[in-house]
């Protein structure tokens, strides 16, 4: 999320120009800015949305976070009042009335997805120049704005490791998968999965799916295989060059399932430059995130399992290669070890091994939440304005 949440870094506006205004709002993003309206009643977090080459807030975020309500309808125009403030907008048009006084906003206001939105700067300049926003109780992130893309290993074509007595890798891990979506789910977390049954997903569509819709973590979840049937234990994985010998040959297995994808996907045009493998300090942040994810879970993980704890290690997997968000790849354990495979078979155990992993996810999330508020606020520019890569 972020990088976090969460990978986001809170920043407000420090120049001297905007500082009559501040603290106006507050944008938080790793990638997608996501950000919190302060107005004078409320403060709304809420997300922004690209639209005509700039960002968009909802009408409704604003609308709570200045207690507005929509009062009358008339035609193709919409007013909404509180009792000193009275905003009359028209889709399809860049004029607003605040009070009587038309002013041009940088685009007109719209319709996404059935919902009113209109230019972000109507929310972070106009409306506070006018009604500036009191002093309002600490924002705590509501969890609804985390996403979190879920990725069962393997599927279909693909049994991913089979066990001596058939159990197969692809079955496990979508179970585990299913149960840390429920789990994370209670939690008011926004999860989704890269694949919800039986089917072959690429490697390739798996981390096109997670940086479409802007995850904040992206967690694949696996089960190991060794020729050593006495190998076992848990490990968690995050992406840079292979720490040791077996890192490089489970990422190598992992990432065999490529052979299986068409020529055209295999030779797709990724663009390295925004996957983990692409530079920039971002790719430092979502590093130092997928770091700290590993560790969440690895700890949780290895404490409730009998596994061995093999510990956090880097290697070079496709999906995390390929993720713009942190991103980290979990080994439940081993199927190619009689012991281990007996507990991977079992629905109890797989239980606490999903819980194991939303725990450590949930731990990760909530830490980058205490960082950020930990973090003195200094930003020259508001993220918003500049961040806006496509
Ligand atoms: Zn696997």
């Amino acid at each position: 999320m972020i990088s976090v949440f969460f990978r986001r870094i809170t920043r407000y506006f420090t120049s001297a120009s905007l500082c009559c205004l501040l603290p106006i709002i507050t944008a938080s993003s790793l990638h997608i800015p996501a950000i919190t309206v302060r107005g004078t009643v409320a403060r709304i977090p809420t997300r922004s949305i690209r639209h005509r080459d700039t960002l968009y807030l909802p009408i409704a975020a604003i609308s709570r976070a200045y207690g507005l309500i929509l009062t009358e309808q008339d035609g193709t125009s919409f007013v909404f009042s509180s009792q000193d403030c009275r905003l009359e907008l028209t889709p399809g048009s860049r004029e607003v009335t605040i009070n009587g006084e038309t002013v041009e906003m940088s685009g007109p206001a719209d319709w996404v997805d059935g919902k009113m939105v209109v230019p972000i700067y109507l929310a972070i300049l106009t409306l506070p120049a006018r009604f500036p926003p009191g002093e309002l109780p600490p924002v705590i992130p509501a969890p609804s704005l985390v996403r979190i893309t879920l990725d069962p290993g393997h599927g279909g074509i693909d049994p991913g490791a089979v066990g001596e007595n058939g159990l197969l890798e692809k079955d496990v891990v979508l179970e585990i998968s299913r149960k840390v979506r429920s789990l994370l789910e209670i939690k008011g977390y926004d999860v989704f999965l890269t694949r919800s049954g039986d089917q072959f997903i690429s490697l390739k569509k798996r981390a096109r799916l997670a940086n479409r819709r802007q995850s904040d973590l992206f967690v694949s979840i696996h089960a190991n295989a060794a020729y050593n049937q006495l190998a076992q234990g848990t490990e968690t994985f995050y992406y840079a060059p292979a720490s040791d010998l077996w890192a490089r040959k489970l990422a190598a297995l992992e990432n065999a399932v490529l052979k299986l994808e068409s020529a055209e996907e295999s030779n797709g045009q990724l663009n390295t430059n925004t996957g983990n493998g692409g530079g920039g300090g971002r790719k430092q942040n979502r590093l130092a995130a997928s770091i700290r994810a590993a560790r969440c879970v690895q700890e949780r993980i290895s404490t409730v399992t009998e596994f061995s704890d093999r510990g956090t290690k880097t290697a070079e997997f496709y999906v995390l290669k390929y993720t713009r968000m942190p991103s980290i790849l979990v080994e439940t354990g081993f199927l190619s070890n009689r012991h281990e495979r007996d507990l991977l078979a079992d629905s109890n155990y797989r239980v606490k091994m999903a819980q194991a992993i939303a725990r450590g996810i949930d731990d990760y999330i909530q830490s980058q939440v205490s960082r950020k508020r930990a973090t003195p606020l200094k930003a020259k520019e508001d993220i918003l304005l500049s961040d806006r890569a496509p």
